[in-house]
């Protein structure tokens, strides 16, 4: 076993391919694809938080400072935002998100926190049915949002700049 070293998860130690710019160890980009398989081939059970999902891996291997990166982590920090602070629906984040992405250009590079979040990939997987899937995908987003605490303002003051077009 090894340790990735961008989100600390207990993964896996082999060699192999990684996402173009969300950076992470192979191992952990493997276990993400588990991840993957299991909530595309059984929709919608363990596919109804398939938008936390997304944000929680894509935060957690921020990756290092690029236009693309940036306008990443900002974007899926935010749809944590209208989850976790608005209680927005995932559906409803999802458009909210859509909305947000056409002022990425305002967007600037956030300094990752030492810790991104308790949960990781191996926890999500450990799940044994949909529910229990679903909860932990939950709680998975929110200890990735918490952990990037220091920049909720600036998320904040985004989104909610825009929220005549969201809310
Ligand atoms: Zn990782």
């Amino acid at each position: 076993m090894a340790k990735c070293f961008s989100c600390n998860a207990e993964i896996p130690d082999i060699e192999g391919e990684v996402h173009r710019y969300m950076d992470s160890s192979p191992g952990c980009w493997k276990l993400y694809g588990q991840i993957l398989e299991k909530e595309y081939s059984h929709p919608p059970d363990y596919m109804e938080n398939h938008r936390i999902t997304v944000d929680a891996i894509a935060v957690q291997h921020y990756g290092t400072p690029s236009l693309q990166v940036i306008q990443s982590v900002n974007l899926h920090l935010a749809s944590m935002y209208l989850i976790y602070k608005k209680s927005f629906d995932v559906k409803k984040a999802h458009s909210g998100l859509t909305v947000l992405a056409k002022y990425k250009s305002e967007l600037s590079w956030l300094e990752p926190p030492r810790i991104v979040g308790e949960i990781t990939v191996e926890d999500i997987l450990k799940a044994t049915n949909p529910q229990e899937y679903c909860k932990l995908v939950y709680k998975w987003g929110m200890s990735v949002w918490n952990a990037w605490k220091v920049h909720h303002e600036v998320i904040e003051v985004f989104v909610e700049r825009h929220k005549n077009e969201i809310y």
